[in-house]
């Protein structure tokens, strides 16, 4: 058994395999999650092999340049939060552009931007629906968060809106009050002007990324673990599994043998919601819009959504929707078109929305190796979601957004998720008389 050699199947990878396959780390798709671990392993003088289902790296962080010509960041795009993980560090320090996001929204009604009193009234909402769910959740009480609303008045449609699908790619009955307010997320974002996927690409460069190798199962029936992939039969000292939530729910990668009921709780409960960009090139700048602001639209009794507009300065913009507007889109690329399309016209004129050339719409929730767009705890589920964390058998780790319990539903919580389970990993298979790992 040895890297290569512990392989039955595979041909040589040039992956960072060791020499004998019983103290490899095998390390379960490479999103953000398995990059960070992939990274942290080398990092600490382990081998390791790192496989990915698809014929790309990143996961749901993924820069397309091809489609406008200018970066359309197809997954993550805001780097949230960036005093808490080293992302836009990572990113300065390798040359790219990050830059601090607006931390103004934009308010339009129906073709005409909202006054003062409109702007306040809306804010207001947000932060007495914010501050009741936090509330709620702060003196343990796991329940729906639509349960804990005070009346919002006028703008409750669309405060709903920002605060359930737009922020948690849920509607706001099944996001878990506890978990809302576990989140750490601050109000401060950065932009990287190449594209967050490019710049979680770019720290993957290093690695050695077997792609197009589908795990089907992981057995630890045995001394060593098995993996199943679709190129073969690899065996290892201990895994890392950094793929979304709902591939274990479904039984597409199985675990040998099965998870006792917590885990199994703890993987249906914090489940991925569903969230999407409908991106479009809008030139003449309709919105008079400065780069990057986020514009709402009232809501009233339509399907909510958002705008950003004017992507890094250019004239990309996205059409944000989630929960159950962006599960209903995700059906038909021709309905989030018309949608899309119909948001323009209504806010700018139907000349302005015939200036629309090309449309490409997200549809996470049918991607077969994501199933969705992030996580966030269904309610009652909340205290599971470190269950996700705990190790099994000393060989076992799991990794990825839905196991962090602060940053959940973001990149940066990706990446500390994979940090740890590195550490946990390659702490379990030292010998028992090596010096503690910092
Ligand atoms: C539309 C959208 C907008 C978002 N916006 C933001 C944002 O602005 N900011 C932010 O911080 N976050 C955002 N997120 C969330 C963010 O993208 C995720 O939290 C993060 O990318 C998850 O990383 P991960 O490594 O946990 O999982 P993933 O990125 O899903 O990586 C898992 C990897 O496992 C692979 N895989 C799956 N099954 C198998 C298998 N059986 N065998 C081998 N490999 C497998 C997958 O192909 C994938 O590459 C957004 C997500 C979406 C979809």
């Amino acid at each position: 058994m040895a890297g290569a050699a512990a392989t039955e199947g595979f041909g040589a990878w040039g992956s960072r395999a060791g020499p004998s396959g019983h103290e490899d780390i095998v390390i379960i798709g490479a999103g953000a999650a398995g990059i960070a671990a992939a990274r942290s392993v080398a990092a600490m003088g382990r081998p390791y092999t790192l496989l990915e289902a698809s014929s790309r790296i990143g996961g749901r962080t993924v820069t397309d340049t091809r489609t406008f010509g200018v970066p359309f960041d197809m997954g993550a795009h805001w780097i949230h939060t960036p005093r808490l993980h080293p992302l836009s560090r990572f990113g300065k320090k390798a040359g790219f552009d990050i830059y601090r996001a607006p931390d103004e929204l934009r308010l339009f009604i129906n073709g005409r931007e909202g006054s003062n009193s409109e702007y306040k009234a809306f804010e207001d909402a947000i932060d007495r629906a914010e501050r009741a769910i936090t509330a709620a959740g702060g003196a343990a009480r796991d329940v729906p968060a639509s349960d804990v609303l005070p009346k919002l008045g006028p703008w409750a449609g669309t405060a709903e809106l920002a605060v359930g699908p737009l922020s948690c790619a849920k509607e706001l009955n099944h996001v878990s009050t506890l978990d809302f307010s576990r989140s750490e997320e601050e109000d401060v974002d950065d932009f990287c002007r190449q594209g967050f996927g490019a710049l979680i690409a770019h720290l993957a460069v290093p690695l050695s990324v077997q792609l197009d190798t589908q795990v089907t199962s992981v057995d630890l029936r045995g001394r060593n673990v098995v993996v199943e992939t679709s190129g073969g039969t690899l065996r290892c000292g201990a895994v890392i599994i950094a793929v979304p939530p709902g591939i274990l729910a479904e039984g597409r990668l199985r675990i040998v043998p099965e998870l006792d009921a917590r885990h199994r709780a703890a993987i249906a409960g914090i489940s991925l919601g569903a969230y999407d960009h409908i991106a479009f090139l809008l030139p003449a700048n309709p919105f008079d819009l400065k780069a990057d602001e986020l514009v709402f639209f009232r809501a009233g009794g339509r399907r909510g959504c958002a705008l950003l507009g004017r992507i890094g300065g250019t004239d990309l913009h996205s059409i944000e929707v989630g929960g159950d507007v962006a599960e209903e889109l995700a059906h038909s690329p021709a309905d989030a078109e018309a949608f899309a399309r119909e948001v323009i016209a209504r806010e700018c004129g139907r000349s302005v929305a015939r200036r629309i050339a090309k449309i490409r719409a997200t549809a996470w929730t049918r991607e077969p190796f994501s199933l969705g767009a992030f996580s966030c705890a269904e309610p009652g589920a909340a205290h599971l979601r470190h269950v996700l964390a705990e190790p099994i058998d000393d060989r076992l780790f799991f990794a990825g957004e839905h196991t962090h319990e602060g940053l959940w539903g973001t990149v940066g919580g990706a990446w500390l998720s994979g940090e740890r389970a590195a550490k946990q990993a390659v702490r379990a298979m030292a010998p028992k008389s090596s010096p503690p790992l910092v």
